[in-house]
């Protein structure tokens, strides 16, 4: 009886949520701005909220409340109407379907790089935001947050690298006491290359201990590379691909295996924020973080955002850099309406007292060229319109996004700190690298005369011949004598690393089959099987792609100009970082 109840229940509360009105081609469609809106590279008319707000169609008239504010409906053969319960009506209704029923509990968490990785000097800087937008993501689903995790900081008591153990033992007891209180927990964690193999191994004991009684899942930008990789997994539930917005849902509240959906965004409807109440330890992480200086971040208080998604460079140029395995690069770069990202970094210095923001956009800029200044004083009118508020900002540029006509307005904007690929140090590993070529010594000069300090790196692997190896470290010897730390703040030597999901990827992947190259063969057979690769794995693939695709220089003298590279850089008054090794930043107190 009381499941036939709860049946009923929720055909009666979905079918009060919607109401389906039929358009007609040419006619007008009209409605509020502040909740719908027109998609034109998508032809799609949105209602954001359709428990406030709803499109209206006239044939003609448009009523003076809406002036300006409406679309003609294109002739089309196929109208199709999509629904996305997102508003929040749905909000209020979600949690009568859960009366009587186990309460979810989601827990979100991100791991800490695998155990081979050194800890990066500014880990402690760089709060995980991907876990604080699955908790407003699962606010928007269930009404209330999960339980997010960034184990690069679990608690002030606990070392540097003693992460694991504590973290495990810490999940143990929450899982027990949400299990004994009568929920369900379910435990997510977000894959990236760096940090796949351990937290498959976090989910892999879990499992092992909680067996039916707990569901594990994968999300995150490394899971599209190989979703079946994760599906075959005995020990994980779910797998989700894409953003978070479009698949939470299904895995988490229909229970499905695989989920895979990307959430159209707009100017006004962008991605989720972060919530950052229930992430574990923050305050003390904040207080923790504010002990160390960092070039002109004193004291610092940050936080994570993101405001534009996709690249602009990517989407202008029509290819993503072929090292690059960020989901989405290529679309439009769209960012956030103005008033809403004003009213989310007032917030985060409001109620978290953050005095930085790390805007973690793929491209903070989402111009090109000359668009670059235009928009950056639109940005400057907006943030005295919507009262921005005064904190330091690090973003990412590119080299070009550092001009003669932007650099002064930069500052303005609050951007202090920008890291900026220069990644090639000639014309052919520039080229090679998908790059513009960028006078990078006039770009440092603007960043300096206008109190830009720039954080950067040299991507070691592509376009290389004998004379640019020769020359990588007297260029990074040079560049920093001049430089470092007065502009420069950290400085890394990268071996181009094979990510997965990039074009470097795919295409060694490629040449291995083409070639019959087995040992290469069984690196990529490693990935599609485990879901992951170990730091040992990642190097041998990166030095095999060297080996095999830059037939000027040998592997060795290519090592070597990258050891003398790091020499320069540790050397230097700016902080050196390759992937093994780094720098440390010192405690005040
Ligand atoms: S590496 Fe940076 S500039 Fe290149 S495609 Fe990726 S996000 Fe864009």
């Amino acid at each position: 009886m009381r499941t036939i109840f709860h049946i009923l229940l929720a055909v009666v509360v979905v079918c009060s949520l919607f109401q389906v009105n039929t358009v007609v081609p040419e006619y007008k469609m009209y409605g509020s701005a502040e909740f719908i809106h027109y998609d034109a590279s998508t032809n799609e008319f949105v209602n954001n909220d359709p428990g406030l707000a709803m499109w209206r169609a006239s044939g003609d008239v448009i009523p003076n409340t809406h002036p300006g504010c409406f679309k003609r409906v294109p002739a089309k053969e196929q109208l199709n109407i999509t629904f996305r319960p997102n508003g929040p009506m749905w909000r209020r209704a979600w949690p009568l379907f859960l009366v009587g029923m186990a309460t979810l509990r989601p827990i979100y968490v991100h791991a800490r790089p695998d155990r081979a990785y050194e800890e990066r000097f500014d880990t402690l800087l760089m709060v995980n935001g991907s876990v604080a937008v699955l908790n407003q993501v699962t606010i928007d689903l269930l009404g209330y947050p999960g339980l997010a995790i960034d184990e690069t900081f679990v608690s002030s008591d606990v070392a540097e690298g003693e992460e694991r153990p504590w973290l495990l033992n810490y999940l143990r007891n929450h899982i027990q006491e949400v299990l004994d209180a009568g929920d369900e927990p379910v435990i997510f964690c977000t894959l990236l290359s760096y940090n796949a193999c351990g937290s498959l191994d976090l989910l892999r004991q879990l499992k092992a201990d909680f067996g039916d009684k707990l569901r594990t899942g994968v999300g995150g930008q490394l899971v599209r590379v190989c979703p079946s990789a994760y599906l075959s997994q005995p020990y994980i539930d779910h797998v989700g691909v894409g953003d978070a917005e479009a698949v939470l849902g299904e895995l988490l509240l229909n229970g499905k295996k695989f989920a895979e959906g990307y959430k159209p965004v707009t100017r006004e409807d962008h991605y989720a924020l972060p919530h950052y109440d229930n992430l574990l330890a923050l305050p003390e992480r904040l207080t923790e973080m504010s002990h160390y200086d960092f070039g002109p971040m004193v004291a610092p208080r940050m936080l994570i955002t993101e405001s534009c998604r996709g690249c602009a460079w990517a989407n202008a140029v029509g290819a993503a850099c072929p090292f690059c395995s960020l989901q989405g690069v290529e679309w439009i770069a769209r960012f956030r309406n103005f008033e809403d990202h004003f009213a989310i970094e007032r917030e985060l210095v409001e109620k978290y007292g953050a005095n930085w923001l790390f805007d973690v956009s793929n491209q903070w800029i989402p111009e090109m060229g000359s668009a670059q200044r235009m928009w950056l004083e639109s940005y400057i009118k907006a943030k005295k319109k919507y009262g921005g508020p005064e904190v330091g900002r690090y973003v990412y540029l590119t080299a070009g996004s550092i001009n003669e006509h932007t650099a002064p307005l930069l500052p303005q904007t609050g951007v202090k700190v920008a890291y900026v690929g220069i990644d090639g140090w000639d014309k052919e590993t520039k080229r090679a690298l998908g790059k513009q070529v960028t006078n990078d010594r006039r770009m440092l000069q603007l960043a300096r005369d206008n109190g830009i300090f720039i954080r950067t790196s040299m991507v070691i692997g592509s376009g290389l011949t004998l004379d640019n190896i020769e020359e990588l470290p007297r260029y990074v010897k040079a560049t920093l004598d001049e430089f470092g730390g007065n502009t420069i703040l950290s400085w890394g030597n990268f071996i181009e690393i094979v990510l997965p999901g990039s074009q470097d990827w795919s295409d060694f992947r490629k040449l291995a089959y083409q070639n019959g190259l087995t040992d290469v063969q069984d690196l990529y057979r490693s990935f599609e099987t485990n879901g992951c690769l170990t730091l040992d794995e990642q190097d041998k693939l990166n030095e095999l792609r060297i080996r095999h695709t830059q037939p000027q220089v040998a592997y060795e003298q290519v090592l070597e100009a990258a050891r003398l590279a790091e020499e320069a850089a540790l050397q230097s008054l700016a902080y050196s970082t390759t992937i093994r090794h780094g720098d440390k930043l010192m405690r005040k107190d």
